[in-house]
């Protein structure tokens, strides 16, 4: 199944309000490229877009071309013409809530694993978890992660509560969380030195992962300022 944002009224001056979502029902594929091909010629190619981490998930580019899709798929049926973006918007809360999760879920991941490196690393005679560097820095990441996680469950708390408030709420833990998940993730790399680079060691697919969640769910500068920074100046 596709949720597809489509433009359904052709005067592009109508912005946002010219824009209707669908459920596209596709055939099952695996792997990285596929082609579909309806009966009376219309066509959907995908391919998957290579990224350099979060290969669990991939994004796929695609081109519909003359692709029949049944009127009963429109969302909200007549109603929903021109509404695609708000109904697409008011799901965001919920992104941007479990990408909130996902990042304390990456922090976490890569702080264990820096905790076993550093017991096990010895360098000048030490196991690098006896530097009181190492021990502050982690220290600092603990403190980081647990805010992270508090702010997560509050925007999950309040989810639960009303959702229709939960949207300030969710773009902040998003946007706190997915910043700790990058700098914990690069500073246990840090601790790892030059094995922190290599993919033999998985803080290195960890350090990647993160790059990509202050991306998705709303791109980091304009949730900030769209969404949190505007959302204060109109009293959410
Ligand atoms: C791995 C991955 C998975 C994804 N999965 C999904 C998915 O499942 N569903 C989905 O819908 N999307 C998905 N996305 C898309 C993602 O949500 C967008 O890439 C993201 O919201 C940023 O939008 P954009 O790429 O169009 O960036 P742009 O809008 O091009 O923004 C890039 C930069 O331009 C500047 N900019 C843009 N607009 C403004 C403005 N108005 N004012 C000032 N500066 C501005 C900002 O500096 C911004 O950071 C995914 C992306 C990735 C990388």
């Amino acid at each position: 199944m596709l949720a597809v944002l489509a433009r359904t009224d052709p005067d592009a001056t109508k912005g946002a309000k010219g824009l209707s979502l669908f459920i596209v029902e596709k055939d099952r594929f695996d792997g990285h490229k596929f082609e579909m091909k309806q009966a009376h010629g219309g066509s959907l190619i995908a391919t998957a877009d290579r990224t350099i981490g979060y290969r669990g998930m991939h994004s796929f580019s695609m081109t519909f071309e003359r692709f029949f899709v049944p009127a009963e798929n429109l969302i909200g049926m007549a109603q929903g013409v021109g509404r695609g973006f708000y109904l697409q918007m008011a799901g965001f809360a919920a992104g941007r809530l479990q990408t909130g999760g996902r990042a304390c879920g990456v922090a976490q991941a890569a702080i264990e694993t820096t905790c076993k490196y550093v017991n096990a690393r010895r360098q000048f005679g030490h196991a690098t978890i006896n530097f009181q560097l190492t021990q502050h820095m982690l220290g600092r990441m603990a403190v980081r992660l647990a805010a992270a996680r508090a702010i997560t469950y509050a925007a999950a708390l309040e989810m639960d509560h009303d959702e229709r408030k939960a949207s300030l709420i969710a773009a902040q833990a998003k946007l706190f969380a997915c910043d700790v998940a990058v700098d914990i993730t690069q500073q246990c790399q840090l601790l790892h030195g030059g094995w922190g680079y290599a993919e033999e060691y998985a803080i290195s697919r960890y350090v990647v992962d993160a790059l990509v969640l202050p991306i998705f769910e709303g791109v980091k500068p304009i949730l900030t300022l769209k969404v949190v920074g505007r959302g204060l100046l109109a009293g959410d």
